[in-house]
């Protein structure tokens, strides 16, 4: 499963591809990726579409088109000005939004690729070339959204702050670590508190900050807040720095994998620490395995 570093190296590798162009034409193979849109009304309104922007918010991929839908008689419908030549508007109309959960990924492929296995959704570019997405487990999400209600999708609403704004300070983690009765662990986990640490991520920043992960939330002293803070940034910024390839990220490479020479704890259980040698242990933690230092992260 591609955590935030994966989604954001996909994020930037299709702003470099796609932004500017525009989608002449869409297939859509598997009706239940864009439910519950139908097949008809999810083409007709993304044909014509230029992609202005993209960005993303949590593991969320936000591809911004700059909609207008062109009316039978030849008037475009963003202006109530008949004939007149409507603005082009500030801000995007439509928002793809795109969920890789399990195995989802893009292919930017030319007319002359040959289609992979579990391509779900083809989109046509004015260049020639189609952004593929396929997704073998079939779990992926693709939803066409307004922009000004993007903020209340369900699953982005509840979001917490992205990591590298600056609402994610160490204040805001000291506050969310005070009011919650869980572990640590636990916490970091849970994207509505604190976000993009996925399993691997939030055993390598605890290591860094040298924090036990089974305390207490409420129970860590502010200077001990603050190196969590900067190991949780400097964790994600490391692994988004480090992944490489495009954006088929899926070819031969399991998410995480790109980092994965980097990991000091994760899935190191029984080898030497890189700091201090003890031996690394392991121990399953909420459904979920947990690796530690039993030195360096002393409770
Ligand atoms: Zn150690």
């Amino acid at each position: 499963m591609p955590e935030l570093p994966e989604v954001e190296h996909v994020v930037r590798a299709l702003r470099r591809a796609i932004v500017g162009r525009t989608i002449i034409a869409s297939e859509i193979k598997l009706p239940k990726l864009i439910s519950p849109s139908s097949v008809s009304s999810f083409k007709r309104k993304i044909k014509g579409s230029s992609i202005t922007g993209i960005s993303r918010r949590g593991k969320f991929i936000l591809i911004e088109l700059d909609h207008e839908v062109a009316l039978p008689n030849g008037r475009a419908s963003d202006t109530g000005s008949a004939g007149a030549r409507p603005a082009r508007p500030v801000k995007p109309w439509l928002v793809l939004v795109v969920h890789l959960r399990m195995t989802g990924a893009f292919l930017y492929l030319s007319a002359e690729d040959e289609l992979p296995k579990h391509s779900h959704a083809i989109f046509y570019f004015d260049n020639d070339r189609r952004l593929v997405f396929r997704d073998q487990r079939q779990f992926g999400i693709m939803k066409l959204v307004p922009a000004a209600k993007l903020a209340d999708l369900k699953g982005i609403a509840e979001l917490a702050p992205e990591p590298f704004s600056s609402d994610f300070n160490s204040d805001y983690l000291k506050d969310v670590l005070k009011r919650s009765r869980r572990s640590l662990k636990t916490l970091l986990l849970d994207q509505t508190r604190v976000l993009g640490l996925g399993n691997i991520y939030a055993a390598e920043a605890l290591f860094r900050a040298r924090i036990n992960p089974f305390k207490p939330a409420s129970e860590l002293s502010s200077r001990r807040v603050a190196r969590l803070h900067e190991a949780i940034k400097e964790v994600l910024e490391f692994a988004v720095a480090h992944i490489r390839g495009g954006f088929n990220l899926e070819v031969g490479v399991s998410y995480g994998e790109a980092f994965e020479r980097f990991w000091q704890v994760y899935e190191r259980e029984g080898e030497p620490c890189v700091k201090c040698g003890a031996r690394i242990k392991r121990a399953t933690h909420g459904g979920r395995s947990t690796y530690w230092c039993p030195k360096c992260q002393r409770r």
